[in-house]
Formats: C-alpha cells, structure tokens, sequence
C-alpha cells in the first residue's frame, strides 16, 4: 500500500473519538435499561443489575466477537465505518486473524474490567487509610490470609503508577496520533498492534461476496440434512442474522436513549408537561344512618361545616381523620381510640392516623 493510500484510509481523530464516545454510550443505555426494568422484575433483573460490569462484560464478549469475526471490527468501529488490520512482516496489510480477534477480545473487554475492578478495589482501600483504619489489622481482617493482605499492599503501592499510565497514556496518544507520530490511537491498540483503517471500496465489495458465498453454501449444506440437524442449524443462522440485526438497531436504540436524555433534561418538554392540577378525589359520603346496624358507631353530619360532629359546638383543636372529615382533636381521639372508626364515613381508623391542623383560629 502506498503512503498516499495510506493517508486516505487513516481515519481521523474525530472518527476515533466518537467510536469511543459510542462504546460509553452503549454501556450507560445498557446501565439504565438494566436498572429501570431491575425495580420492576427484581426476581428476574436484580442480580444481572448488581453484578452489572460482569453483565455487561458477557454481553459485549457476544457482541464484540461476532463482529470482530464478521467485519473486523469492533461494534462502534465498524459502525464508524473502520476496520482493523495488522501489519505483516513483510510490509503488507492483512485482516484479522483468530489470534488477533482472541487478543482484541482481551483488550476491547478483558482490560476494561480489571482496571475498573481495580480502581474500585483501591478507591476502598484509598477511603479506609484516611479514614485511619490501619490496612490489615482491623478486627474483621484479622482472620484474613497473608496473601490477600500482600495483594491488597501490592494494590496500594503500584495501582496509582498504573493508574496514572493508563489515564495519562489517553491524551498522548490522541496528540502523537492527530500529529501523525504514531497509527496507533490508543495505547490498547499499540498492545494489541492493531491499527485502525477506514474501509474501502475493496473492503465492502469482500463483504458483499462473502455474505453470498456463505448464503449458497448454507443452502446447500441444509438440503443434505436430515429434518432435525437442519431445524437446529436454521436455529443456529437465525440467531447469527439477530446479531447482524443488532449492528443496525444497537446504534439506534442508543441515538434514541441519548435524545430522550436530552429531552427530558430540556425545556420543550417542561413546556409541553406542565398540565393543570388534577380536581380533588370526591369525598367519602356518610355511611347511611338508616343502617340498624351502625347504631352507636355513626354520627350524623352536621348542617354547619364549622360544627363538630361528635360535641355538636363550634370546632375547637380542630383534627382531621383520614376520611377528610374535621372534629375537636380531644373529641375525635376519644372516638378512635374506643371504636377504631371513622365516626361519620365507618372507615376503620387508628388514632395514629389523626391528623392535628394547624390553622388561625378564626378559620376553625
Ligand atoms: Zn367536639
């Protein structure tokens, strides 16, 4: 490949950047779909949503393998329209090998796990040591082996070098590689010794054959099937076809989560959600006074509003049941306390649940 060439398949740094940005969006949509059905099916959802980054992980493994076998590529790369090579010896560029997917695999999930699980670990360990809890002798780490507690000292002493490695390498890299020191954007791909290309014409035209080659071998490898096995294979493509689905609906999901962020964030929608306050539930009516039953348990309402039911005087200490009807406080926790009702509407009502108002005393 000539350097003219070459220089028209880099991808630029703009490419790189929003193919990253995507893989976080995946992850914070994936997050929030997780954590808002969880409250809904906890008996189903709350342990994928506890162990999330372990979800996530498996999730992405399926996802990114299928397409760094199918496309080259990563998820978000291939749908920013890059690809992954490798140099060979001899100068030339050749596609991925199983190898390099199985290496891919380590550092597109693998990688991110552990640093994140680390930077967890040691963000504890970092809070105990200014909390002035010795590392090691506490009570409850007093059983605990030698070598976790070399582990947990070992964290201590290099994980903020290491930290600052992985952290500090992000910026260089974007430099070194917006400069055209280096063709590796990241230091993941320097490790991995991946570089990344845009695909090309040849590229899509591989693809295209590819995907027809395999359809007519599948056919005819299915007609030479007994029922069964074929049953199963179809099974088996089918699911392949929902993965290749994903690389078309993944990306939208998550443009459609991002807009509904921002929507809910925005003033359109205030604007467009600021409804007028729904009318008042309707009163609970007097239980009837005719009921045979009821006597001695019912009072009836009386013509003036300011009027307690139960002494007949104008309302003093005024307190409100449940029910929304309102007596003297000294009245009404009598009443509760003997007959656990409410004396105008029979609800059953606990003296806990009288409510003292607090008005000026002209509105009693
Ligand atoms: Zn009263």
């Amino acid at each position: 490949m000539g350097g003219e060439a070459k220089l028209a398949q880099r991808p630029s740094i703009f490419e790189i950047v929003a193919q990253e940005e995507m893989r976080g969006m995946v992850r914070r949509a994936l997050r929030y779909i997780l954590v808002k059905y969880a409250t809904r099916y906890p008996r189903y959802l709350l342990r994928a949503a506890q162990h999330f980054d372990e979800t996530y992980g498996l999730l992405l493994l399926l996802l990114e393998r299928h397409h760094l076998r199918e496309w080259g590529a990563s998820f978000s790369e291939n749908f920013y329209g890059l690809r992954r090579s490798r140099p060979a010896p001899d100068g030339t560029v050749r596609n991925l090998e199983s190898k390099d997917i199985r290496r891919s695999l380590l550092f597109l999930i693998l990688v991110p796990y552990l640093t994140h699980r680390l930077d967890e670990a040691y963000e504890d360990e970092a809070s105990r040591s200014t909390l002035g809890l010795p590392a090691g002798s506490e009570t409850s780490r007093a059983n605990e082996p030698t070598w976790r507690r070399q582990c947990r000292r070992l964290l201590r002493a290099t994980w903020p070098t290491i930290h600052l490695i992985i952290h500090g390498s992000v910026p260089v890299y974007t430099l070194a590689y917006a400069f055209q020191l280096t063709d590796f954007p990241s230091l993941w791909y320097h490790l991995t010794g991946q570089y990344l290309r845009r695909a090309g014409a040849e590229d899509l035209q591989a693809d295209e054959t590819r995907i027809k080659e395999r359809a007519l071998a599948r056919t005819l490898a299915l007609s030479r099937l007994p029922f069964l096995p074929r049953t199963l294979k179809r099974i088996g493509y089918l699911l392949q076809g929902a993965m290749g689905f994903l690389r078309v609906a993944l990306p939208m999901g998550v443009f459609f989560l991002r807009f509904l962020e921002w929507w809910y964030a925005s003033d359109y929608s205030r604007a467009l959600s600021t409804r007028p306050i729904p009318p008042p539930p309707s009163p609970l009516l007097p239980a009837s006074s005719s009921d045979e039953d009821t006597e001695g348990l019912h009072v009836p309402l009386p013509e003036d509003p300011k009027t307690c039911p139960l002494c007949q005087k104008p309302r003093v200490n005024p307190a409100a049941l449940p029910s929304g009807y309102v007596f003297c406080y000294p009245c009404i926790w009598k009443w509760v306390e003997d007959r656990a009702t409410c004396p105008i509407t029979q609800t059953p009502t606990q003296p806990e649940a009288i409510r003292k108002l607090y008005l000026s005393s002209s509105a009693n």
